[in-house]
């Protein structure tokens, strides 16, 4: 019997799949792609599964487990550390050793599960940092070219969440990543103020970077935000929703305690998690499934054991819907839905 999507994802929902191939290097992750393209079969990439929801019927084609290995690194005083890092590389590997060699920039990207290869696809981020300010360039197999492609991070098309390789998920499928790192102890200012706070700095100040990876695996595990099979709060995807970017009229109808970010193109951003809370959804809120919010984070919809999909996606809906009766603000989900859907509004 091949793993389900239930074996294969964080969230632990999904039922089979056609075929799944396990690709331990290049050469075999681009000839399982380009076999399933030749054939007409659809081919669904998976790296730590900790940003995918599969739906309950599974997957009608070929699943192709990313597991490419192997890191290569040059550097000197003027450029800094350039990394590059294979695709299924895991990425929490990646920011221990750059805190190990005194590599600065991802430390506070400490603890995201999930493979180095995916981090450019929703330009992942966390406590003020994002992967869009280091990565250098990423490079591809086009499926549609039949090619290998680099980009580099000016045209990677990322913004808040989002990529170029997310806006077009089937064409790309990323090998590698090189990223840029500075060389320091110490870390790049500290732009988050719950971190600054546990760090003891000022915002804007830098810390050891070995104390901020510290710090914020402390802050992650107190919201069940770094993976542990023992702890249910984290069989989830991490943040269900993205945080709402409103324009000037959507921000004009916020709460005046509602928190703002400033975001590109004069925008606001504000807190999912704040808005769900004020709608009335509590932590450990359920509908009667085994599918619940966090007891610790109220952005995370986890599996407290033996939940689908669908139940998953029935809470998520209606934790969308009483945000949007409430602010008129519609949440939208971070994590890619394969096979499934949110029920309508
Ligand atoms: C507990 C928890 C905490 C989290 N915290 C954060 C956080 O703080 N910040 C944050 O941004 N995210 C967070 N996430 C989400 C997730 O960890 C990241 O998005 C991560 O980068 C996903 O990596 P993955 O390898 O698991 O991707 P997968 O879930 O396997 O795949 C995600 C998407 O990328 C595609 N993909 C995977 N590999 C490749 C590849 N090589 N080429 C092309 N496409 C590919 C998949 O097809 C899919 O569309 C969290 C998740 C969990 C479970």
């Amino acid at each position: 019997m091949p793993p389900t999507l239930a074996d294969l994802t964080t969230l632990r929902v999904g039922g089979a799949a056609r075929e799944v191939v396990v690709a331990e290097d290049e050469a075999a992750l681009v000839y399982a792609v380009r076999r399933a393209d030749a054939t007409g079969t659809p081919a669904l990439l998976v790296g730590g599964g900790s940003n995918l929801v599969v739906g309950d019927d599974g997957y009608p084609g070929t699943v192709v487990v990313v597991r490419t290995r192997g890191v290569s690194t040059e550097s000197d005083t003027c450029g800094g550390a350039w990394v590059t890092v294979a695709a299924g590389e895991p990425w929490d590997d990646v920011v221990a050793r750059a805190v190990a060699e005194e590599w600065a920039g991802v430390e506070a990207l400490s603890g995201i599960p999930g493979s180095a290869g995916a981090t450019p696809v929703q330009n992942v981020g966390a406590y003020g940092q994002e992967v869009a300010d280091v990565v250098a360039r990423v490079r591809t197999f086009d499926r549609a070219a039949g090619v290998q492609r680099t980009f580099m991070a000016a045209d990677c098309g990322f913004g808040y969440r989002t990529s170029r390789f997310k806006a077009d998920p089937w064409r790309h499928v990323v090998l590698d990543v090189s990223f840029q790192l500075r060389l320091s102890p110490t870390s790049e200012p500290v732009r988050y103020a719950e971190l600054a706070h546990a760090l003891g700095v000022d915002v804007g100040a830098r810390a050891p970077l070995a104390e901020v990876r510290a710090a914020v695996l402390a802050l992650r595990r107190a919201k069940g935000m770094v993976l542990d099979d023992a702890d249910h709060d984290t069989w989830s995807v991490g943040s269900f929703f993205t945080n709402p970017v409103l324009d000037d009229a959507g921000a004009a109808t916020l709460p005046a305690d509602a928190p703002r970010y400033p975001a590109p193109a004069g925008r606001v951003k504000t807190s999912a998690a704040w808005l769900i809370e004020r709608s009335g959804v509590g932590r450990g809120h359920s509908l009667g499934s085994p599918a619940a919010v966090s007891t610790k984070h109220s952005l995370a919809l986890t599996n407290r054991g033996g939940a689908s999909a669908a139940d998953v996606l029935a809470l998520a809906a209606e934790v969308r819907d009483r945000v949007h009766d409430r602010f008129g603000i519609t949440l939208e989900p971070e994590p890619t839905l394969v096979g499934c859907a949110l029920p309508p509004a």
